[in-house]
């Protein structure tokens, strides 16, 4: 998941201080579709984030290690790879932000890619892209919200070995059981960087970008709690919020959302006109922080996830018709910027827009200005500084007219109740 894309929504002071032949059509039945297993998930989630591989940072040897272990259990599935010889795409990845700093980086790195052919000979020219990032931050305080911990190592476990243990499992499933479209797992790198192996994918595709009716990410997939899912992308594709309902069957409450536009992978080939959705079990107080460990996770929430997901891809890869992709207008944006501002609040947002009016808070950073203010998790923040907040947007835009020392009056909703708060606005990283 990607801070630098969640300005200015998240940024800073809002509590992120700063080819096997398939059976031929009308072959018998295929056996039955495997059920997603919690115990592979967390067993592949506790490798990609032991210490070994040090958080894989681009560029470096434990990104390397987890690349070659996923292209070996796709080489162990069978799939079919990019090349006679490799699942892996290599590329030279150059991060944005080091080259504004005045020391651009030249990280060599690679996508790793796997294909399994559909079914049905009329079809099977037609892709859907399960993909998710497997690089993180590694050792580098670049991005990390605890900067003030050092060079440690930050194993990303729900960002984003989780994805990457989704993508593995569903690649296990549907090679028992293909579908009638073709379909291609994607494990990017550079993410963290900027989106920068989806940027490459997306330009160097092994196949024609038209042909791809959806893709289909996950980041931060490991940490289901209170029934929530959020998915981005729901309106991109005028069938998704009907099949996101079948697959569902009331297991969790969805809290789709529309645009496809979003702080992960799945922006790169919406850029491309190409319907996405992107499965998110919703920011935490461990997010770009080494705290972000296995232990953590929630495997069977994570197989839950994978179990719906994996209902809807294969209802967008067996039917008929091609998805209809849809442009979602762009909200108007409130003029709201971190940049230059070192404000820092420390209350963790709700990333799923409900229907009430104000910001509903999922967590607070202990010792943090808004826990020192007496916000908790579950209140609804609905004034800020004597702005009103209806929104993340307007709630940004109300942080960042503030400084570092401002005490500001807070007005939220507890339990029904206006209670107001008055809190001491801190420094990020102070
Ligand atoms: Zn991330």
């Amino acid at each position: 998941m990607n801070p630098r894309l969640l300005v200015p929504f998240l940024a800073a002071g809002l509590g992120l201080p700063a080819c096997h032949a398939a059976a031929p059509a009308g072959a018998p039945a295929p056996a039955p579709v495997a059920a997603p297993d919690s115990l592979r998930i967390r067993t592949d989630i506790a490798y990609l984030a032991s210490d070994r591989l040090e958080g894989r940072r681009t560029g470096s040897p434990g990104n390397d290690s987890a690349a070659a272990y996923i292209a070996r259990r796709y080489r162990a599935l069978g799939l079919a790879a990019m090349t006679p010889t490799s699942y892996l795409q290599p590329f030279v990845a150059r991060p944005a932000a080091s080259a504004h700093a005045g020391h651009p980086e030249e990280l060599p790195s690679q996508n790793v890619v796997a294909m399994l052919a559909g079914t049905d000979a009329a079809l099977r020219g037609q892709y859907v892209v399960i993909g998710a990032h497997y690089d993180h931050l590694g050792r580098s305080t670049e991005g990390a919200q605890d900067p003030q911990a050092g060079d440690v190592i930050r194993n990303g476990a729900d960002d984003n070995a989780s994805g990457t243990a989704a993508v593995l499992e569903l690649a296990r499933i549907f090679r028992a059981a293909p579908t009638r479209r073709s379909l291609l797992f994607v494990n990017f790198t550079g993410e963290e960087e900027g989106l920068l192996g989806s940027a490459y994918f997306v330009e160097h595709s092994p196949v024609a970008l038209d042909s791809v009716d959806a893709m289909i990410n996950f980041d931060m997939v490991g940490r289901l709690r209170n029934r929530r899912l959020i998915v981005y992308g729901v309106a991109t594709g005028t069938e998704f919020p009907a099949m996101l309902d079948r697959a569902n069957a009331g297991r969790v409450d969805i809290h789709g959302q529309g645009d496809g536009f979003g702080p992960s992978d799945q922006s790169s080939f919406y850029a491309k006109n190409i319907p996405v959705l992107h499965f998110f079990t919703d920011l935490h107080e461990d997010y770009h922080k080494a705290t972000d460990d296995a232990d953590k996770i929630n495997a069977a929430g994570e197989a839950t996830v994978v179990d719906i997901a994996e209902q809807v891809i294969r209802d967008v890869a067996d039917r008929p018709r091609r998805i209809t992709f849809f442009r979602v207008p762009a909200k108007p944006t409130v003029a709201a910027s971190s940049a230059g501002s070192d404000v820092y609040f420390g209350s963790i947002p709700d990333m799923a827009a409900g229907d009430v009016k104000g910001e509903r808070v999922t967590g607070v950073t202990a010792g943090s200005p808004a826990d020192k203010g007496g916000l908790r998790a579950g209140d609804i923040v609905v004034e800020f500084g004597g702005m009103e907040v209806s929104d993340l947007e307007t709630y940004s835009a109300a942080l960042y007219a503030h400084k570092p020392g401002d005490v500001v009056k807070v007005v939220v909703l507890r339990e029904g109740q206006r209670v107001t708060l008055s809190v001491t606005l801190g420094r990020r990283g102070g």
